[in-house]
């Protein structure tokens, strides 16, 4: 006997059904088979609904059970021919008749028990076994419709009834003994012991195949699904999950406790006990092999089979001095817990027995808390114990495998990609089998957590990197054309993804939570876009939760800096060219840094100083290793070598100024770098990253703006005042030249001081042959202290810069959680 399940995700449209047949028919002709089936897709949940408003008065029902009756005459419609539809649509109206009685008795006495719920609930399965039966009969495939409630017994716990073994496993046999044809079961309803329709916990209609499969000694129960197989995660919540080709009947149990749905979790018992392998297969996939549940399913390449969650947790902590070594006390706990039917889901105890945490189903937290509340009252009066305290809206996430024994650091590997990731964890709990490491966590937290666990575990060759872009002027359109380029070699030579999850100008926002696609991304997000606030950038941003997500910040705007803290604080990484951050004040410099570093968010400005040249690293690099900055001589504006070097006899520093402009070398105004600032902010920021506490206004800035220029209202009067200035420039460089001198715009921090200003410099001086738009850096250190140390090449420009911004991105991707 092979027994299979199709779940109500298979069977949710005729269509469906029909494809279901037809994955049944090559079993016909092998040994015997069953078939189950839960209700159509979301009948059941309609089903709890129509009885919720028949419940509280809602006359709606009425128009939605029609509904209802419709979709399930449809079906009929659709799944048989016209000359056969008379007698089946005769007993599916008749059915529905029956459930309409029952909706108006519940709507009249304005009462729903657990028993008339599991009454109403049981409808799906009868009406969809029932019509799917009849479509097998179309086919001309011979088979019976059996209600479940004629072969299962339970007790009386609606919702959740128990099976009872002994007479199931008797009804079953003597039903089979003279039923040989295909029956097509329905799952999920049983009967209890007094006569009464019964259900065995939601999604249970695997645990009815199961059960089936158990007395019969099935060679092998296949439960058809629409995914393919069990997988390391649920494919909605981690897009990367992959299919376990196998795993063991405890593993799948443990999963599935811990909210795998795909399976119930009882159904591994009666598979087990009776060593049935079982099958997970994909209906809209047939052929794909899918995963394989046994008692050998333990393969030893795989360190944990899967990752699971499940929301809506309460955690209940039951604290006290009262509970030191007292015996008897988690007896006294769990009883008072068990009589109210309470679930307690995950435990965990410190070894101090000072405290319990308990976690529950959300829904049940209230009446846990009274119930242990009851039951203690006399210490909690004597102050032997707190009152049960209780945190809601929470998780537990759980990585499963039977293979954690014997490897050890699993549970390092599993709170430090968590910790990395700033997912705060409330309770631990380890099963002493090792079969499962659980964590409380916030429910805001889960899908985060569910992929940072995934990567670390199952992809752990490869990370990914999320990015979050605003600014999309020169550098930001050049990293992303780079991010394109290179996004091939990097994941498959570097195992790194750089995944653009959001991108934003100053006017537009767009966000792919699994990814952007980079071809044309810049139009579309024109197109496509909502309007950019920087504010609701940064709530999506922290909103999707991503692991290693970072923030690259490619504006020259203060007002996005103004965010970084709380970017930071949200364990989101910053890169950033944009000076503004660490040029304001010192103040704010350092609660970034230390923000970051309590957060173990990165926040990396390498293109803050010279662009792509490595002057922030190499400076932290010397500094970390215990050598100390004595001092730091540079060339840090790029427009403004081009400007002095291009400065030769025969032109005039006015056209030279204009020329830069037109070139777009310059700043829209050029005076904002003829007037030395921009500099200022980056010799202020190396001398911040050499310790030294520096304020901007604490910076000597010689601006070589003459004063009426200064004054000039609009760009055009600035180069027209600035003509009247050329005879001075020229003085400037001959009396340079007569020196055998060249003018140079230098940077010089001394002595914990720092100044700006324009010099002149000797051929014997690194500056002098300096060319174009290039930037130098002279370090002198306590090891370097002979000859300075040279940093230097071109020190601006979209492409230099944008692959500094990406280098210091993938510093983060290789640094990254796996
Ligand atoms: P059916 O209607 O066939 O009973 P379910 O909806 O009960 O189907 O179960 C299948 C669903 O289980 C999948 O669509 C998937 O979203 C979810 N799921 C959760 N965890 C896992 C997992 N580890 N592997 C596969 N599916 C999972
Ligand atoms: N139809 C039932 C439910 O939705 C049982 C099942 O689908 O397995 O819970
Ligand atoms: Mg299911």
């Amino acid at each position: 006997m092979k027994v299979l399940k199709f779940g109500g995700s298979s069977a949710a449209t005729p269509e469906r059904v029909k494809s279901v047949i037809d994955i049944v028919k090559p079993y016909l002709v092998g040994e015997p088979v069953t078939v189950v089936f839960s209700a159509f897709g979301g009948v059941t949940d309609i089903l709890i609904r129509l009885s919720q408003q028949a419940w509280t008065g809602d006359e709606s029902y009425t128009f939605n059970l029609k509904q209802l009756e419709d979709r399930h005459i449809d079906a009929v419609r659709s799944l048989i021919t016209v000359q056969k539809q008379s007698s089946v649509l005769a007993k599916v109206k008749s059915t529905f008749n029956e459930l309409e009685d029952v909706l108006h008795g519940i709507f009249l006495v304005k009462e729903r028990t657990p028993r008339t719920l599991d009454f109403v609930m049981s409808f799906g399965e009868r009406l969809s076994a029932y019509i799917i039966s009849e479509a097998f009969q179309d086919k001309g495939i011979v088979c019976e419709y059996l209600d479940a409630r004629k072969v299962i017994r339970t007790d009386g716990n609606f919702g959740h009834a128990k099976v009872d073994f002994e007479s199931t496993n008797k009804l079953i046999h003597e039903h089979y003994k003279f039923h040989t044809d295909l029956q097509i079961v329905t799952g999920f309803i049983a009967t209890s012991d007094g006569g009464e329709t019964t259900t065995i916990g939601r999604s249970g209609s695997d645990y009815t195949a199961a059960i089936l499969a158990g007395a019969l000694h099935a060679s092998s129960l296949e439960i058809w699904t629409d995914v393919d197989g069990m997988m390391t995660a649920d494919p909605r919540k981690v897009k990367k999950a992959f299919t376990v080709k196998e795993m063991t009947y405890e593993e799948a149990m443990e999963l599935s406790h811990f909210g795998a749905k795909v399976i119930f979790p009882a159904t591994m018992q009666p598979a087990m006990i009776n060593q049935i392998p079982i099958w997970i297969k994909n209906t809209f996939n047939p052929t794909f092999i899918g995963t394989r549940i046994g008692a050998d399913g333990n393969g030893k390449e795989m360190i944990i089979k899967g990752i699971s969650s499940m929301n809506r947790i309460s955690l209940l902590s039951v604290e006290g001095s009262g509970l030191l070594g007292v015996v008897g006390v988690s007896m006294r706990l769990f009883g008072a817990l068990a009589k109210e039917r309470i679930n307690v889901i995950l435990i965990s105890q410190a070894s101090s027995e000072h405290s319990i945490c308990l976690a529950v189903d959300a829904e049940q937290s209230k009446q846990a808390k009274a119930s242990i509340e009851k039951e203690f009252q006399y210490e909690i009066r004597s102050s032997e114990m707190d009152e049960v305290r209780v945190e809601s809206d929470l998780a537990i996430i759980a990585i499963v495998g039977e293979n954690m024994k014997d490897n050890p650091g699993t549970s390092g590997r599993m709170f430090h990609a968590l910790g990395k990731n700033g997912v705060n964890i409330h309770a631990i709990a380890q099963g002493s089998s090792e079969l499962n490491i659980s964590a409380v966590i916030r429910e805001a937290d889960v899908s985060k957590a569910l992929n940072v666990l995934h990567e670390a575990f199952f992809l752990s060759d490869r990370r990914v990197v999320n990015l979050f872009l605003v600014g999309t002027g020169l550098i930001g359109k050049e990293l992303l054309k780079m991010v394109s380029n290179q996004y091939n070699e990097l994941a498959t030579q570097h195992l790194l993804e750089v995944n653009v999850v959001g991108i934003a100008n100053s006017k537009k926002m767009l966000f792919d939570e699994v990814g952007l696609k980079l071809n044309g991304l810049n139009e579309r997000k024109n197109e496509e876009g909502e309007a950019m606030s920087i504010h609701a950038y940064v709530e999506k941003m922290k909103a999707l939760n991503l692991s290693n997500s970072i923030f690259v910040d490619c504006t020259s705007s203060e007002e996005v800096t103004e965010h970084y803290q709380e970017i930071l604080n949200s364990n989101i990484s910053i890169v950033t060219p944009n000076k503004k951050a660490n040029s304001g004040s010192w103040e704010k410099y350092q609660m970034l840094k230390s923000t970051a570093f309590k957060r173990g968010s990165r926040f990396l400005y390498e293109t803050n100083v010279g662009a792509g040249l490595p002057v922030i690293n190499t400076l932290n690099d010397l500094l970390i290793s215990g050598d100390k900055v004595i001092r730091v001589e540079a060339v840090l504006s790029g427009t403004m070598n081009f400007i002095f070097s291009s400065f030769e006899k025969g032109k005039k520093f006015s056209a030279i100024v204009a020329e830069a402009k037109e070139l777009g070398y310059t700043e829209p105004d050029p005076r904002d770098d003829l007037n030395g600032v921009d500099v200022a902010r980056k010799i202020l920021i190396l001398s911040r990253e050499a310790g030294i506490p520096l304020e901007l206004k604490d910076i000597e800035v010689k601006s070589v703006v003459p004063e009426d220029c200064a004054a000039a209202p609009t760009v055009d009067e600035f180069f027209k005042k600035l003509n009247g200035h050329d005879a001075y420039f020229d003085k400037m460089r001959t009396d340079a030249e007569l020196k055998n001198e060249k003018l140079r715009f230098m940077a010089v921090l001394d002595q914990g001081k720092a100044s700006v200003s324009l010099a002149s410099v000797g051929t014997d001086h690194p500056f002098y042959s300096l060319k174009g738009s290039d930037n130098i850096i002279l370090l002198t250190t306590e090891r370097y202290h002979e000859r300075p140390m040279v940093i230097r090449g071109p020190g601006a420009g979209a492409s230099v810069t944008a692959a500094g911004v990406f280098a210091d991105i993938i510093r983060i991707g290789n640094y990254a959680v796996k």
